[in-house]
């Protein structure tokens, strides 16, 4: 789909299709805006037909607004894949939550975007399509954008559709279109290690967050499948290259789960393998997700293990946590079948 190419690249199919190089930049312009083909005045109806299979289509099966302002949107794509995305609103600027799968094979045992396994993998344009959404609902256009951040946490794994997700990562800073600044984004990963290699010398100096969630290998295995297949140190050393390529600083995602990541003896283990580093802990109350057993901290509790980690050395924060009302916090994203409850 059309969505899926960059001006160059639309420039050279549209010369295939036998029309004048301009043509792609009033359809690239015009897609950006989510116009639909019907809606778009500047091109011919003989060059709309030629191109029509090509173009995109999607359908927003179901639109939450919290009472925090955030907005949770599932939409479906033609093959009747659904994925949500989330918008949140900060002081300094709207946010985008993207997902990247339908679904995860990951098997995080707090989070709910795993529960049926990975569907399929999401394509470039069809990541930057959620972006493009949220930035038309907030009445933005191509020359005045209104996301400011854009955040890869939604569902899925960005790593395990490593080529889709670096396309989409061009796709979203390139300056002729929504032309985000690399150190506005946040890729999240669980810890694919070789990939984060792969990641650092792409070179788009994006913010790398690590879920980590455990201080030690012992722990992490009993949450998180992949921590069978690499270790934290590796994820370390991963992490040493990145910054050492990009000069971002590493931020770390720990979410905090009642009784099992929480105690004094993995704070100060914590602070322990992430001292001298460059780095940021987010402190996360998990979130609950109904079929998951696992309980959150206070809120209270979060407050006060940033306060140990900060004694210890560790920058530390407790994320804010919106869209709770609409099953959009962290973790609580899932691909539901026909958009509905
Ligand atoms: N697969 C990527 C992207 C998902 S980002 C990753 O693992 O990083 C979503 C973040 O929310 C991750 O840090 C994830 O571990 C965390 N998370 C998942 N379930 C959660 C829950 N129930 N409560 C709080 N955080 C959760």
């Amino acid at each position: 789909m059309i969505l899926d190419l960059s001006l160059s690249e639309l420039e050279q199919r549209v010369q295939e299709l036998g029309e004048p190089k301009f043509r792609a930049k009033q359809l690239y312009e015009a897609a950006l805006m989510l116009k639909d083909l019907p809606e778009i005045s500047n091109l011919p109806n003989s060059f709309k037909e030629k191109i029509a299979d090509e173009y995109f289509s999607y359908e927003i099966v179901a639109h939450l607004t919290s009472v925090d302002g955030t907005h949770k949107v599932a939409i479906r794509f033609s093959d009747g894949s659904v994925v949500e995305s989330v918008l949140l609103s900060y002081k300094y600027g709207r946010t985008v939550c993207v997902s990247t799968q339908v679904g995860c094979r990951m098997g995080c045992k707090f989070c709910a975007s795993t529960l049926n396994g990975l569907q399929r993998n999401l394509t470039a344009g069809e990541i930057l399509l959620q972006v493009l959404f949220f930035n038309k609902l907030l009445g933005g256009s191509l020359k005045e954008r209104k996301v400011t951040n854009v955040v890869l946490m939604g569902c899925g794994e960005p790593l395990d559709n490593f080529e889709n997700v670096c396309k989409f990562l061009r796709l979203l800073t390139a300056p002729e279109g929504l032309n985000i600044s690399a150190r506005n984004i946040s890729l999240s990963t669980c810890g694919l290690v070789p990939n984060i290699y792969k990641l650092a010398d792409e070179g788009f100096c994006v913010t790398l967050t690590i879920s980590l969630h455990a201080p030690n290998d012992e722990l992490r295995k009993t949450i998180m499948p992949i921590a069978n297949a690499y270790k934290i140190e590796e994820i370390l050393q991963a992490c040493d290259y990145y910054f050492s390529k990009t000069g971002r600083r590493i931020c770390f995602e720990y979410s905090l789960i009642d009784g099992v990541n929480d105690t004094d003896e993995c704070i100060k283990e914590l602070a322990k393998i992430l001292k001298g580093r460059s780095c940021h802990v987010n402190l996360i109350p998990l979130n609950s997700v109904k079929e998951k057993k696992l309980l959150g901290v206070t809120r209270k509790k979060a407050y006060s293990i940033a306060g140990k980690l900060q004694k210890l050395g560790i920058s530390a924060t407790v994320r804010r946590s919106l869209g709770q009302d609409i099953d959009g916090a962290c973790g609580q994203l899932r691909n539901r079948v026909g958009g509905a409850n």
